[in-house]
C-alpha cells in the first residue's frame, strides 16, 4: 500500500545539478600529507585533546574526548605522528582559526584495537547508545549534532518512529545518493540498530523521486533483510524536503511544535550517512573517521564522490576530482543554498562536510547591490517554516532582537528560499544569522552575568557566615574566660576557709594534747600560754 503523504508550506523546485557527480563510482580518497582534526566538529562543547605533539597515534584511536554530554569524541583517521596541537584554519563561515590536532600519516594505516559486535540486538539499548557516543558519531546530514544526544529522549518520552532521511534536496549534493547506491544494505542495518537503540516500532526511509537508482538498491536490501519495520517512501524532490521538520510533516502529517523537537511527537530523524556510521561503529567497532563527500561544481574538472578521511584538506579532495578549472571563483562547503564560502582550500573536511562546491561566475554570479524591500511578499510565500521573512529582516536590521525572537526567528532553518526569490536581492539569510548570533551572544553575556551575580551573592553569604562564626567563637571565648576567672576566686575563698579551719582544728588538737584536762575536761589556767611558747 502506498504511504500517504502530506505537504509542507512553500519550498522551491530547483535545478538539481546532480548528474555530473554521480557518473563515476565513489572512490576512497588518497591518504593526505597531513590530516587536521578540529576539536570542534560538532554542535556543543569542543573536545579536549588527549595527545601532544610528538606522540604516535593509531588509526581509530581517540585523540580528543568529549567534555560534555552535548559534545563528541574525535579519533585519529589514520596512524602517524601528532605534529601539532594548535590553531589552524577550519571550515567555518567566520574564516577564523580554531584548535586542531595535526597528524602526519606514516602510511601504515595501523588500526587501534576494535570491538565489533556480531548481533547488535543482543546488546542492551543503553550500551548501543553508549557505543555510538564512544564512536564520536554526529549527524552527517550537515548539522553535526551529537547522535547519542538525539537517542536519549529523556524520561517519559518515547520514540515510535525513526525517519531515515535520504531526501538530499539541496542542489549539487549527491553523497547520500551514492552511499545508498553502493552501501544500501549497511545503511539499513544501521537503521535497524538505531531502531533497537530507541525501541522504535517502525522506520520510514525517505528518498526523493529523482534518485531511482538509490531506491532500487534500497528495495533490494529491504527484500534481503525482510524486516517489516522498515519501509521505503518516495517523496517529491522539492527543496527543502530534507529539512527535518518538513520531512516529518510530509511523512506523518504532524507538525513539530515551534521551539520544539521531533522527540516531542515521538519521532527521531537520522540521516542515511549517520545510519551507515552507526552500522560501522557497532558491526566493525570503528569510530567515525571517514565519510562520503561530494566534490563538484563547474569549477572542478571531474566532479565525483570521494570516501574521505576526516581531516583531509579540501585541496587534496579537489586534486582527486581532477583539480580546479581555470575560471574557478569560489569554494563553498555544503550546497549552493545553505553552504558557506571558504577562505582557503587548506581547511579540512570535517564530520559535517557533505559537499565541496567549486563554482565559476557562470553558475554563481556575484550578488548584485541589494535594493530596498518592496514588500512583495514573495519571501513569505516560499518560506517552509511559515515565517514572515521580510518582518524578520526589518527586526534584524533594526537590531530589534526581541521582536525577531517573538516572530520565531529560531524556527528559521536558513534554507535560503526567501533570499532566492527576493527581487531586491536582499541577503536575507545573512541578516537572520547575524540576529541569531547576536541573540546567542546576548544570552551568553546574560548567563555570564547571572553566574557572576550568583558567585557574588555566594561570596557575600560566605563572608557573612564567616563573620557570624567569628563573632560566635569570640563570644564563647569571652564566656569561657569569664568562667575561668570567676572560678579561682571562689576556689581561693574555699581554700582559705579550709586552711583556716585546718589551722583551728590543729590548734584545738594541740591544746588538748599539751594541758591535762580538769575534771570537767577544761584546760588548767596557765597551761595554755606555756604550751604555745614551747612550739
Ligand atoms: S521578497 Fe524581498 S522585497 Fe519582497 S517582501 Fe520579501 S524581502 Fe521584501
Ligand atoms: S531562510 Fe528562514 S525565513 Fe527564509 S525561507 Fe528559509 S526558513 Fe523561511
Amino acid at each position: 500500500m502506498r504511504h500517504r503523504l502530506w505537504h509542507f508550506h512553500g519550498g522551491l523546485e530547483l535545478p538539481g545539478h546532480k548528474g555530473s557527480s554521480t557518473t563515476r563510482p565513489a572512490l576512497p580518497a588518497r591518504l593526505p600529507r597531513r590530516v587536521l582534526l578540529p576539536l570542534q566538529q560538532h554542535v556543543g562543547s569542543p573536545a579536549e585533546p588527549l595527545v601532544t605533539a610528538g606522540e604516535r597515534v593509531l588509526k581509530g584511536q581517540r585523540v580528543a574526548r568529549a567534555t560534555d554530554f552535548i559534545s563528541a569524541h574525535v579519533h585519529a583517521s589514520t596512524s602517524g605522528t601528532v605534529v601539532d596541537v594548535g590553531d589552524h584554519p577550519v571550515p567555518h563561515s567566520s574564516g577564523l582559526s580554531a584548535p586542531c590536532i595535526v597528524i602526519e600519516p606514516d602510511g601504515e594505516e595501523e588500526w587501534t584495537a576494535l570491538e565489533p559486535v556480531a548481533d547488535a540486538r543482543a546488546l542492551d539499548p543503553a550500551r548501543v547508545r553508549n557505543r555510538i557516543r564512544e564512536a564520536g558519531i554526529v549527524g552527517l546530514g550537515g548539522a553535526a549534532f551529537p547522535t547519542h544526544v538525539k537517542l536519549n529522549p529523556g524520561p517519559g518520552r518515547r520514540i515510535h518512529t525513526l525517519i531515515l532521511n535520504g531526501a538530499e534536496c539541496e542542489p549539487y549534493i549527491t553523497c547520500d545518493d551514492m552511499l545508498l547506491r553502493e552501501r544500501a544494505r549497511e545503511v539499513l542495518e544501521g537503521a535497524q540498530i538505531l531502531c533497537h537503540a530507541v525501541d522504535a516500532r517502525r522506520c520510514l526511509i525517505a528518498l526523493e523521486d529523482d534518485t531511482p537508482e538509490a531506491a532500487a538498491r534500497v528495495d533490494e536490501a529491504l527484500a534481503a533483510l525482510d524486516d517489516p519495520a522498515l519501509e521505503r517512501v518516495t517523496v517529491p524532490a522539492v527543496y527543502p524536503m530534507g529539512g527535518e521538520k518538513q520531512l516529518i510533516r510530509v511523512l506523518t502529517g504532524q507538525e513539530v511544535p515551534s521551539d520544539g523537537l521531533p522527540l516531542d511527537i515521538g519521532v527521531l530523524s537520522q540521516n542515511v550517512a549517520t545510519a551507515y556510521a552507526v552500522y560501522r561503529a557497532i558491526a566493525h567497532g570503528e569510530p567515525l573517521i571517514s565519510r562520503y563527500v561530494t566534490v563538484t561544481g563547474d569549477g572542478v574538472a571531474e566532479p565525483r564522490n570521494l570516501e574521505a578521511l576526516i581531516g583531509t584538506p579540501m585541496a587534496d579532495l579537489i586534486d582527486q576530482a581532477g583539480g580546479y578549472r581555470p575560471d574557478v571563483d569560489r569554494l563553498i562547503m555544503g550546497g549552493s543554498m545553505m553552504g558557506f564560502a571558504l577562505a582557503t582550500d587548506e581547511v579540512p573536511a570535517v564530520k559535517g562536510t557533505n559537499c565541496v562546491l567549486a563554482m565559476t561566475p557562470r553558475t554563481a554570479p556575484r550578488p548584485g547591490q541589494a535594493l530596498p524591500c518592496i514588500r512583495c511578499g514573495e519571501c513569505a510565500a516560499v518560506c517552509p517554516a511559515r515565517l514572515l521573512p521580510q518582518q524578520l529582516y526589518w527586526f534584524a536590521r533594526a537590531r530589534d532582537f526581541d521582536e525577531a525572537q517573538a516572530h520565531h526567528l529560531f524556527d528559521c532553518i536558513e534554507c535560503g528560499c526567501c533570499a532566492h526569490v527576493c527581487p531586491s536581492e536582499i541577503p536575507l539569510v545573512q541578516y537572520y544569522r547575524f540576529a541569531k548570533s547576536e541573540i546567542w551572544a546576548r544570552e551568553r553575556e546574560r548567563r555570564k552575568a547571572e553566574v557572576a551575580r550568583l558567585r557574588y551573592e555566594a561570596r557575600q553569604e560566605r563572608l557573612e557566615r564567616e563573620r557570624r562564626e567569628r563573632a560566635e567563637r569570640s563570644r564563647r571565648k569571652q564566656e569561657a574566660l569569664r568562667e575561668t576567672q570567676a572560678e579561682p576566686a571562689g576556689e581561693k575563698k574555699k581554700a582559705i576557709e579550709a586552711a583556716v579551719a585546718r589551722v583551728r582544728a590543729r590548734r584545738g588538737a594541740a591544746s588538748d594534747a599539751a594541758a591535762p584536762a580538769s575534771e570537767d575536761g577544761a584546760p588548767e589556767p596557765g597551761r595554755e600560754d606555756h604550751g604555745r611558747g614551747g612550739r
